[in-house]
């Protein structure tokens, strides 16, 4: 297709709305139609990047095949279109001022003011259609971080409006807003709803859509008093009602019209039938489990859900390809002890360890290792959690006393997790890990060897440390076993235990890739392991 067309989603009333899975169920919409769609974030902060974010902030960072580190949000659009991300698709305020005055500094804008309309503007633009290039989408989505009428917010607002003249009816903008039900009335109101579009108003973009986030369904004198006001079509008034399961939302939106009413406003046909077979075979294996097992989260971010979001959103993955319920029981590493870690862990028919930075709660995240060995539950650690594992081992069974990561004790005796030699000479935070994709060899007749159905896998990291080579034989020795290796670095990539019905520790983030069409098979073989303990415990 010739010419792209832009969609732009904003967001007004409260933030958390979900304009991510909106954007991202829209998107799969027009994938169904046999559209090629991406979705950008746009981050209204100042960091270059959220790499150097605290996962209390925004919840976890994303990681990338190409390295960059983003926004959550990636995440989903990764996890509902099954089509890689990459940095183009996350910008920040940050990235775009630091390109501004990176340009000021050479002398690329010869002699002028370098001001925010037009520099930042055109520097957003820029970015925006940086995406377009090589036609390699017909549709590109970009959602605006944040909530109309912040203050950072203002110069996306007004790439928009200028985007939207200048590309006439190829770009359409979708406003979500909430519909608060007042139960002391027993009434669903419009007036935020009517406020967020007139500041929207107030900047010059008059929205196309309006999405609404209700408890409740809307009545059509709703919708059309939201029309009315707003100046939309009745028709272009979508509800988006809360559903058991974010996987839910791209059905919702067709039933609503949602893909064909954008998919008008931008001149393209709607003729194709939308083709989500696939997807409604996962949602219906989701909500039609045959069976349940109870996995324990051993983590230090666990207050903050999003914190691990990739991870829990892997599992219900996983679920759904096993067809069981997956409970969930978010457990704080911070609280665990040798003491209490039998009371706190007891019932669980599998143990994830998750990834992590520094020592707080590292100690209770070693005491659910050694759990999970000794009593044969089934274990996935990842990053510090494969780290956890390692370190677990050669503290007791090699009985290399005050063994640990230098990471967390950098004198220890026996650095089994040693810092990286390509980390040793780096001083700065941001984007400096080993970051994104790298191969690895899977060792074969090893038991991740019938997980993974290619010998040679790619899989995306983010860290400092690894496992230090010099102990690679005693570990051998004692049964447990480096299965999976980067042929280039000879980094070890995976553990595996001897005699133990389901232990895996991996260095990469394979909560990364697992999406709705193609779960990560570790994710699936832990929850298979994990249904096995559920039986035997019944
Ligand atoms: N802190 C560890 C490292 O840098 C693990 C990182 C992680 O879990 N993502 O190697």
């Amino acid at each position: 297709m010739k010419d792209t067309r832009y969609i732009f989603v904003t967001g007004g009333v409260v933030s958390s709305l979900g304009k991510g899975i909106i954007s991202a169920s829209l998107a799969r919409l027009l994938k169904a139609r046999g559209l090629k769609v991406t979705i950008q974030k746009l981050d209204p902060y100042i960091n270059v990047d959220p790499g150097t974010l605290n996962p209390y902030e925004h919840g976890e960072c994303f990681v990338t095949d190409d390295g960059a580190e983003t926004d959550l949000d990636l995440g989903h659009y990764e996890r509902f279109l099954n089509v890689p991300t990459s940095q183009a698709n996350n910008v920040t305020t940050g990235r775009i001022y630091q390109s501004v005055i990176d340009k000021e500094r050479r002398g690329d804008y010869l002699g002028e003011t370098v001001q925010i309309i037009p520099h930042i503007t055109d520097e957003i633009k820029y970015r925006i259609r940086l995406l377009a290039a090589h036609g390699k989408y017909d549709v590109i989505i970009t959602e605006i971080g944040g909530t109309v009428g912040d203050i950072e917010s203002l110069p996306y607002i007004e790439a928009v409006r200028q985007m939207r003249w200048e590309l006439g009816n190829k770009a359409a903008v979708i406003h979500l807003t909430l519909v608060p039900y007042l139960s002391a009335s027993g009434e669903l109101k419009s007036k935020p709803t009517q406020h967020s579009v007139k500041t929207l108003l107030e900047l010059g973009v008059q929205p196309d859509v309006i999405v609404c986030r209700a408890e409740k369904q809307l009545t059509e004198g709703i919708k059309s008093k939201i029309a009315l006001f707003c100046n939309v079509k009745e028709e272009a008034v979508i509800e988006s009602i809360d559903v058991s399961t974010i996987y839910e939302v791209p059905i919702r939106m067709r039933d609503e019209k949602l893909d064909e009413v954008v998919l008008k406003k931008i001149g393209l046909p709607t003729d194709k039938p939308t083709d989500l077979v696939g997807w409604e075979d996962f949602l219906n294996r989701l909500k039609n489990p045959k069976g349940k097992t109870k996995i324990g989260l051993i983590g230090k971010y666990v207050e903050l859900k999003d914190s691990y979001k990739s991870i829990l959103e892997s599992l219900i993955h996983a679920g759904a390809k096993n067809q069981v319920k997956v409970e969930i029981e978010l457990i704080h590493s911070e609280y665990l002890t040798e003491e209490n870690i039998e009371e706190k862990l007891k019932g669980l028919c599998g143990v994830l360890v998750a990834p992590g930075f520094g020592e707080r709660g590292f100690e209770g995240k070693i005491a659910a290792v050694k759990y999970a060995r000794v009593n044969n539950i089934p274990f996935l650690g990842i990053c510090l959690g494969m780290q956890a594992a390692v370190i677990e081992f050669a503290r007791n069974v090699l009985h290399l006393e005050g063994a640990n990561s230098r990471e967390v004790d950098r004198r220890t005796p026996h650095p089994v997790i040693d810092i990286m030699e390509s980390q040793k000479k780096v001083s700065g935070k941001g984007g400096t890990m080993r970051l994104g994709a790298y191969p690895c060899e899977i060792k074969k007749g090893s038991k991740v060897d019938k997980v993974y159905t290619e010998k040679l896998i790619h899989e995306r990291h983010r860290h400092r440390y690894e496992f230090n080579n010099k102990y690679i034989e005693m570990y051998a020795m004692h049964g447990m076993h480096a299965v999976g290796i980067n042929p280039n670095e000879d980094l070890v990539e995976i553990v595996e235990l001897d005699g133990h019905p389901w232990f895996v520790g991996v260095q990469f983030h394979p909560e990364y890739k697992s999406t709705v069409e193609e779960p990560h098979p570790l994710f699936t073989a832990f929850i298979a392991a994990a249904m096995e303990e559920s039986k035997k415990k019944n």
